[in-house]
């Protein structure tokens, strides 16, 4: 959750139930998905959510370097997530690493290292780049989601697919794929990734929620990661096939 200005006037959902911009509390924002958008990344893919604008390049498997990271039985998956410095009207100081972007960077990875199957590439890396071009909220969710397709599409072994989306609660109501608004002024940020065998591979929670309200929240999130899941398999298209059958591509 970005901590915005605190604005204890702006009503994120409307007497009559409706937010900001007009979802029902369990509605997702528009999704599009282009795999294969970059000619020099082995797979790439470019995500809209909303307004975000997100896009992963995949590279190797190649040696690792530094050397000292190298594990000897599996690869590492190197996960750079940067927010590009035109990514928000609003003023984030310095561009380049930060610690927000090394936080999300390490989780994305450890999420990643959980579906591909990196037992195939003993001692190498795999090195995942993502770009925000363009931040509003639940950017970690959509990079995950770009990610995820960057490597269906470089042909990479998976034992599983995975999506994720955030869930919230804003103005007292539980809402899924938080808005800018609702995620800078809502009460509850809980960004999660599923696999399609049901596992847990992200969770993160911000604010506050009652138990009984986390366990409805993390229901809607898990019927609405599985449309995402529909989606990405729609977008790789015979890609996905050859990924989850362990078939190496490369
Ligand atoms: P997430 O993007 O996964 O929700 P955060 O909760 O850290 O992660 O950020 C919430 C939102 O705040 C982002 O989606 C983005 O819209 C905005 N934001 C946070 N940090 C930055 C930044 N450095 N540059 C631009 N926008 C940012």
């Amino acid at each position: 959750m970005f901590m915005g200005t605190h604005n204890p006037n702006l009503k994120l959902i409307s007497d009559s139930g409706q937010r900001l911009d007009n979802r029902a509390f369990d509605q997702l924002r528009n999704i599009r998905i282009d795999v294969g958008v970059l000619e020099s990344a082995v797979g790439s893919a470019y995500v809209e959510w909303g307004d975000n604008k997100v896009i992963a390049g995949v590279y190797g498997p190649r040696e690792v370097y530094p050397k000292f990271l190298a594990k000897a039985d599996r690869a590492l998956v190197r996960t750079i997530y940067s927010m590009s410095t035109f990514a928000s009207l609003e003023e984030h100081g310095r561009a380049g690493p930060n610690r927000r972007s090394n936080e999300i960077s390490m989780v994305l990875g450890e999420a990643f290292e959980n579906v591909v199957m990196i037992e195939k590439f003993p001692a190498k890396m795999i090195d995942m780049h993502i770009t925000v071009l363009q931040a509003a909220a639940g950017t970690r969710i959509a990079a995950f989601l770009a990610g995820i397709a960057a490597l269906i599409d470089g042909g990479f072994p998976m034992s599983d697919i995975a999506a994720g989306v955030s869930v919230g609660k804003a103005d007292g109501h539980l809402v899924v794929d938080l808005n800018k608004e609702e995620d800078n002024f809502g009460q509850a940020d809980l960004p999660i990734v599923y696999s399609s065998s049901d596992d847990i591979l992200l969770l993160q929670m911000d604010g506050k929620m009652t138990r009984e309200e986390v366990k409805a929240a993390l229901e809607m999130a898990d019927t609405k990661s599985k449309v995402v899941m529909d989606m990405i398999r729609k977008a790789v298209g015979a890609k996905y096939e050859g990924a989850i059958s362990n078939r190496l591509k490369l």
